[in-house]
């Protein structure tokens, strides 16, 4: 393992959304701050930190000199993440910084309720308050309502950010009172060189999980979490194995896959991307997904003809897509299996 870098606490912890960054420290260089904000995007690529940072720069007391709210000239745009402010924002502690999230699979009226309730009052330290309301979609339709009336006549010194997936999501008019921003899914050499500082991945097995993570720091982040790499070697082991096997073992690794039902799907991935890498490695080696098993790789491209491979992915394919229409699924599994172990 080598050694991780430990993670600046401003913009800077931000990978791969260069643009939303540019956005918002424009908007602090400038001073006026618009009354909302809407983040967009895919899970796990940045949203909620870039609202939290955001917050942090606009109260650091180190940006922020002590005679007056606005950032003098020659300030950076990054928070200090050392002074007061800064820390009782990175640890939810902040009273000004207000947090709204789902209870359960929705926002309901109440929590906008409450959240107006606190935002009539006055800022208790913040020089602006931030309400930040995460997974905004999940605003039932009065909690929207609720919310825009809010939006509609702000309160004075605060900033409402929501997150959410995507704008077609949100009320069309609450959408109309945010500056919308676009975080982009993360690219795959972002998120490798990501990996190989911040956890200390070899180059070759971030760029996989990279490859795998479809453009998503979290995701990645629970690949590494959950081993994702063994048990990607184990499968893919299995998967070669298959054709020299006797029935009672092929049924073994079925039976092995069909235990973990939630992470089927990935095991599926898992193959696909195998047998894909192998397909397209005479021709095109740099675009590999394993691209830490490129010795295997070599070894075992030229075992069995290329349409052989295909026909196998397409194997895979309808299997996925008869266990996502709820077909028996170790009956499935089963068929796939004895599928691949057939040597055309
Ligand atoms: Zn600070």
């Amino acid at each position: 393992m080598k050694a991780t870098e430990k993670q600046t606490p401003g913009f800077a912890s931000l990978v791969g959304q260069d643009r939303p960054v540019r956005l918002l420290t424009a908007a602090l260089a400038r001073g006026a701050l618009p009354h909302a904000f809407l983040f967009t995007g895919i899970e796990g690529i940045g949203k909620k930190t870039a609202a939290r940072v955001f917050a942090m720069a606009c109260n650091c007391f180190e940006r922020l000199s002590p005679s007056q709210t606005r950032p003098s000239e020659d300030a950076g745009m990054e928070p200090c993440g050392r002074c007061r402010s800064c820390l009782k924002i990175t640890s939810d502690n902040h009273p000004d910084v207000i947090w709204i999230r789902p209870a359960g699979d929705m926002i309901k009226v109440d929590q906008i309720r409450a959240l107006c309730g606190k935002l009539a009052l006055k800022p208790y330290e913040a020089a602006t308050r931030f309400a930040i309301i995460a997974h905004a979609h999940k605003l039932n339709p009065e909690a929207g309502n609720t919310l825009l009336k809010t939006l509609e006549e702000p309160p004075a010194h605060t900033v409402f950010i929501l997150t959410a997936l995507q704008a077609s999501d949100i009320l069309p008019t609450i959408v109309s009172r945010c500056q919308h921003i676009r975080f982009n899914p993360v690219s795959v050499n972002s998120l490798r060189t990501y990996l190989e500082k911040t956890h200390g991945l070899e180059a070759e097995k971030a760029a996989a999980i990279a490859a795998m993570a479809g453009g998503s720091i979290t995701r990645a982040e629970s690949m590494i979490a959950s081993a994702w790499v063994r048990k990607r070697d184990w499968i893919i082991d299995e998967l070669e194995a298959l054709p020299n096997r006797p029935v009672n073992l092929c049924l073994a690794f079925s039976e092995a896959l069909s235990k973990n039902k939630d992470g089927i799907f990935t095991a599926f991935e898992i193959m696909k991307n195998w047998l894909r890498d192998l397909v397209i490695y005479p021709s095109a080696p740099e675009r590999i997904i394993n691209k830490d098993l490129t010795q295997k790789i070599k070894a075992s491209f030229q075992k069995a003809p290329v349409g052989d491979r295909l026909q196998k992915i397409r194997a895979i394919e309808r299997a996925e897509a008869d266990i996502r229409s709820n077909a028996n699924l170790r009956l499935s599994l089963d068929a796939l299996i004895m599928t691949l172990s057939r040597e055309n």
